[in-house]
């Protein structure tokens, strides 16, 4: 079927990057014309959706050198020219949406509709959102005879991962220039065109608003190389980096030799509570929503969202007939063309990850977890006659203690865990070495919100909840340090200094 994989190449942006956006320019790499590229795979097995230039050690010194060279007039800016560049980077955002999101569709295998609104406009919304936490931050307090004062960080590193690339991107860069920092961003070389389009982005308006090009510089590499060269580098202030917690370990130790500033965006397990109505109840009331929502959760991006609840915890009483219905309702999900519009599931986005799903399928099975439905498609959607595909899938009589609810599988995959009372539900919730985020569904809000406290982790969504740019999120325990988004995540870049007398 026909969806040549040239449509991004339709719009102005030519996928097939060869310079770095570097000290407010786009310069040739380093190491000149040999420098091979860095294919971006499609995950439907068409074409690739364009190449990138892998940056070198020089690249880099290139990049935080033209970074540290902005911060004087950056850091130095008032809060309406920050504010100017941050709603005009979300109004350009919006202003390319289609642009965006066909690119991350071709890179990553979201659906258009996904493309479009969580990957795109909630990017450019997190830019909006920098623009209003600046309304009224307060940068100063008097304690005593001290002034105490924040300040920028300084030179910020930002590596980010390949799921919601634009809006992670956003959501440090958006808070570190609202900071009055200057950043060296290395996108996933899995999904970095979206990075370019950023770059050219700002590039149009940082010259509207008179603001120096080079407080943003992208450049793309490898993680081990480039990443690690930009933690470890000693003229970098700060790193904030989201992705895997095994590359979080990485990062946190090639910045420690210069002691800098870490925040950490990692992995999750995160599990949802099914309350009973009572505590002694054998009833839920509206279980198919419960599961439609638990299954909904897990599914959206295919399983790539790193809060995504995907050990969901049934009452004992409930849980054959909650197995039933989401094997009813994960059969409702389709998988197809993400080039297409429609609340289809993509393929996932890398063979890498594909081959990792598949093996915890495999493994899940072979230590005793009952496949209720999923697993590998027989075939290939819409006509695509290859590519990343895993159809939804459950898992029932999982205990807690197998790999499959412990480790983070990143695709379609719910695990149905069952419990006797609510102790043992919280007790299972808390039991996983992340903290990411969490859920809880109860028809009694004020029973819902006592479990949600009691579930230790960054996030918790009680019943529909929904998220909100401006309110923090990160995680507890191995799945990160700090937090992002709003005025918490403006702190994340902000130094304390005490003036006294
Ligand atoms: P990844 O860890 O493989 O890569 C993330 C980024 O780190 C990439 O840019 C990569 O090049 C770089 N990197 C890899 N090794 C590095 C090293 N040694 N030093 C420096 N940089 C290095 O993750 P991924 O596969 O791109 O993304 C999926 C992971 O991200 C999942 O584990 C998911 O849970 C996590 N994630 C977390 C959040 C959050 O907010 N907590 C959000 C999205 C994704």
């Amino acid at each position: 079927m026909g969806h040549p994989a040239t449509s991004v190449t339709r719009s102005r942006f030519d996928t097939n990057r060869r310079q770095f956006w570097i000290g407010g320019a786009w310069r040739d790499p380093a190491a000149g014309e040999g420098v091979p590229a860095t294919v971006v795979a499609d995950p439907t097995g068409r074409p690739a959706a364009g190449s990138v230039p892998a940056a070198t050690a020089a690249d880099v010194d290139a990049a935080v050198a033209a970074a540290r060279a902005a911060l004087g007039p950056w850091s130095a800016s008032g809060v309406p020219q920050r504010q100017a560049l941050l709603a005009g980077l979300a109004d350009a955002v919006r202003a390319r949406e289609a642009d965006f999101a066909r690119l991350i569709s071709a890179e990553m295998g979201a659906p258009m509709d996904n493309a479009l609104t969580t990957q795109t406009r909630l990017a450019a919304d997190v830019f909006a959102s920098y623009a209003d936490v600046l309304d009224g931050f307060t940068w100063e307090e008097r304690i005593g005879r001290a002034q105490v004062v924040s300040e920028p960080v300084g030179v910020v590193a930002a590596i980010t991962p390949w799921n919601y690339p634009l809006y992670l991107i956003a959501a440090k860069v958006a808070a570190a220039l609202a900071a009055g920092c200057t950043v060296v961003l290395k996108p996933s070389g899995d999904a970095p065109l979206n990075a370019f389009l950023l770059a050219e982005v700002f590039a149009e308006t940082a010259a509207a608003h008179d603001v120096p090009g080079a407080v943003l510089n992208v450049l793309t590499g490898p993680g081990p190389t480039v990443g690690a060269a930009l933690a470890g580098h000693r003229d970098v202030d700060a790193v904030s980096f989201t992705g895997s917690t095994e590359a979080g370990r990485a990062v946190a130790a090639s910045a420690a030799a210069t002691v800098k500033r870490v925040g950490l965006e990692l992995g999750g397990k995160s599990a949802r509570v099914i309350l009973a109505d009572a505590p002694d109840g054998g009833t839920v009331t509206d279980l198919d929503e419960a599961v439609r929502t638990a299954l909904a959760d897990v599914f959206y991006n295919s399983g790539q969202t790193c809060t995504a609840c995907t050990r969901v915890l049934v009452p004992e009483a409930v849980y054959d007939e909650a197995v039933e219905l989401a094997a009813r309702e994960a059969g409702r999900w389709r998988l197809g063309d993400p080039a297409l519009p429609g609340d289809h599931l993509g393929p996932i986005a890398t063979a890498r990850q594909y081959a990792a799903v598949l093996a915890h399928i495999d493994g899940a099975q072979a230590e005793g977890a009952r496949l209720v439905c999923g697993g590998r498609p027989a075939d290939v959607p819409g006509g695509l006659d290859r590519g990343n595909w895993i159809l939804p899938t459950v898992f029932a009589d999982v205990t807690n203690d197998m790999a499959v609810a412990r480790e983070e599988i990143f695709g379609p995959v719910v695990c149905l865990i069952r419990y006797r009372d609510e102790q043992e539900a919280l007790r299972l919730a808390n039991d996983s070495i992340y903290g990411l985020a969490g859920a809880v569904w109860c028809a009694d809000a004020e029973r819902a919100h006592q479990c949600a406290r009691g579930i230790r982790t960054g996030l918790v969504t009680v019943n529909r909840g929904e998220f909100d740019v401006r309110a923090p999120t990160g995680g507890t325990k191995q799945s990160g340090i700090g937090r992002e988004l709003g005025a918490h995540g403006l702190h994340e870049y902000l130094e304390t200094k005490t003036i006294q007398w």
